[in-house]
């Protein structure tokens, strides 16, 4: 079957998976002190690796990431033989790789620079939210991509506290967005899409936005459902997506997948809705198209690239067989994975990486994951005298 297509990551937090679970408020109590503390070129380079391993070893084959050092997320790709959409993360106040914005443009610029044009690897801009990054540093983004010509990713309507505060100001976070102009445009991936009405959809499909849906990770954050099966009824490219592994944890499609059509018939109350066949074209053509990349992947046809992947049908958890959607989408789990090709070539056989040695790459988790337990502990110490 056509490999599996994660629309919206942040693939080096594998080093952090698990730490601080279940607390309030973790994306500024948690995430921002330990990335700031953290996230050096090293740890990214070596936690991409072992997060693409898991990534095959479930059956994708591309990905879209955005990160700090996505340099480094771009040469580990390459490195394990991945196709992928890779933007810079960009922020106000600064990041782990840049002091200040214009030099998180900078880096983002080179970055671009020095991978546009490869085959498999694309590069482009990604600002982090509309609550991190102003009106004024998004047009100078809108712009840039414009110049560049290279997407832009960024996350839309996940939080409560920015709903709360762009729902005052302008009706909705899309509303937002779309005074800042030219900015909602067919370059924009939008990853979430939470709190969004009707009318933000109708706003969506006639700006030419793509979508990547992050059910799993969404729901362990007690998020509202997204209502990805209205935007995909509109017209929407609507892919599926992990979310980061500190955020979804798993970083196998089948968890999004298996979960995305429960949730939408929850959601609508509609047992009828988003078939198996619709529900697995949103995790491979769906995803494609999101990506822009549905004329050249996402599903196996002659004229596009060799994306694929070996599925084992004879395990406990596949048979019987009477329909093959139902069987990937509910019940097929990542160890009946075998083997993952891109581009034609072969990156895991037999549930071994071919680009990488990935007992190597398991060791160098464990040697981070010492050097990151104090840091953590500590955190944990914090959160716990409040
Ligand atoms: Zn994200």
């Amino acid at each position: 079957m056509p490999g599996f297509v994660n629309a919206h990551t942040h693939v080096p937090m594998s080093a952090f998976r698990g730490a601080c679970e279940d607390v309030k408020d973790r994306l500024l109590r948690v995430l921002f002190p330990l990335e700031r503390d953290l996230v050096r070129p090293g740890l990214v380079y070596r936690s991409t690796l072992y997060c693409l391993a898991e990534m095959a070893l479930s059956g994708t084959t591309t990905f879209a990431d955005m990160y700090y050092f996505e340099d480094q997320v771009a040469a580990a790709a390459e490195t394990a033989g991945m196709r992928a959409l890779l933007g810079e993360t960009l922020i106000d106040l600064g990041s782990p790789d840049a002091p200040c914005f214009s030099d998180g443009l900078a880096y983002a610029r080179d970055f671009v620079q020095a991978w546009k044009g490869h085959k498999r690897i694309r590069p482009c801009l990604a600002p982090h939210a509309p609550y991190t990054v102003d009106a004024a540093h998004l047009g100078v983004i809108r712009d840039e991509a414009e110049r560049l010509d290279v997407d832009v990713m960024l996350h839309v309507a996940e939080m409560d506290f920015e709903n709360r505060q762009f729902s005052q100001s302008h009706g909705s976070v899309m509303k937002y967005l779309d005074s800042i102009e030219g900015f909602l445009s067919p370059r924009l991936l939008a990853a979430h899409m939470l709190y969004v009405d009707d009318e933000d959809i109708a706003l969506a499909k006639s700006r030419g936005i793509r979508v990547a849906h992050c059910p799993a990770s969404n729901a362990k954050s007690g998020r509202p459902i997204c209502p990805a099966w209205r935007l995909a009824r509109a017209g929407i490219p609507l892919g599926l997506a992990t979310d980061g592994p500190l955020s979804g944890n798993g970083m196998d499609m089948q968890g999004v997948l298996n979960i995305f059509p429960k949730l939408q018939k929850v959601r609508e109350g509609r047992r009828e809705i988003l078939t198996a066949r619709e529900a697995l074209r949103a995790a491979t053509l769906g995803g494609a198209e999101a990506l822009g990349m549905g004329a050249e992947i996402g599903s196996l046809e002659a004229g596009k690239k060799a994306d694929f992947i070996l599925v084992n049908l004879d395990d406990f958890n596949m048979q019987p067989v009477y329909d093959w959607y139902s069987t990937a989408v509910y019940a097929m789990r990542p160890h009946n994975v075998e083997s993952a090709f891109v581009e034609g070539r072969q990156i895991l056989s037999e549930r071994r990486m071919t680009g990488f040695d990935q007992d190597e790459v398991m060791a160098e988790m464990m040697r981070i994951k010492g050097n990151c337990s104090a840091f953590i502990a500590d955190i944990v110490t914090k959160l716990a005298d409040g």
